[in-house]
């Protein structure tokens, strides 16, 4: 049992170091269930600093793919994630709001729309795989976890499948290196 509490524990802190953050937060919830009193050992927990570091690595994650982003000309996309860097931000976490400056401001211009796929049929010839290692993904941040399906690009990209399929139909080409991804059907 404490080896267990131990293993999760430092599997926790391995995912922080990854910058895998929602991974770890979810190991130390179950070290800390399975963790009591009578193993004679404190309770496992991460400290004020790796708190403090999980809240300004989310932030960080969002702003600089909102910058990525805005270099590969997706502005929409761009956008959004500049918002969700702002919503994850507090004053407390103690550092700048994230937002773009005025000179990446007026570098967004009108998103183009149409430079998507236009026919779904399309994306049936998209490589799917099963995930084995976890990472983000950088459409939406979130963790690609074994067993999901992601999708591997020519580039060597991979994504979640539906975070993938979504992007395609607005703009056909890799959200990192921009890439062109699939040959139209229609
Ligand atoms: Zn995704
Ligand atoms: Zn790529």
């Amino acid at each position: 049992m404490m080896d267990e509490v131990k293993r999760l524990e430092d599997h926790a802190r391995r995912c922080l170091r990854m910058q895998l953050f929602d991974p770890g937060c979810d190991a130390m919830r179950e070290a800390q269930e399975l963790w009591n009193p009578a193993l004679g050992v404190a309770k496992p927990a991460f400290s004020s600093d790796e708190l403090r570091q999980i809240e300004v690595g989310k932030v960080q994650t969002l702003e600089n793919l909102a910058r990525l982003f805005l270099r590969n000309q997706f502005f929409d996309a761009a956008q959004n994630a500049m918002e969700r860097a702002q919503v994850h931000w507090s004053i407390g976490i103690g550092i700048p709001r994230p937002g773009f400056s005025t000179n990446e401001q007026s570098r967004i211009q009108t998103p183009s729309f149409g430079e998507g796929l236009k026919s779904r049929k399309a994306l049936d010839r998209l490589e799917r795989r099963v995930v084995i290692s976890m990472d983000n993904c950088a459409i939406c941040i979130d963790i690609m976890a074994p067993g999901q399906m992601e999708v591997l690009g020519e580039c060597g990209h991979r994504f979640h499948e539906s975070c993938i399929c979504e992007w395609l139909m607005q703009r056909n080409a890799c959200p990192l290196c921009r890439n062109p991804w699939l040959q139209d059907l229609a």
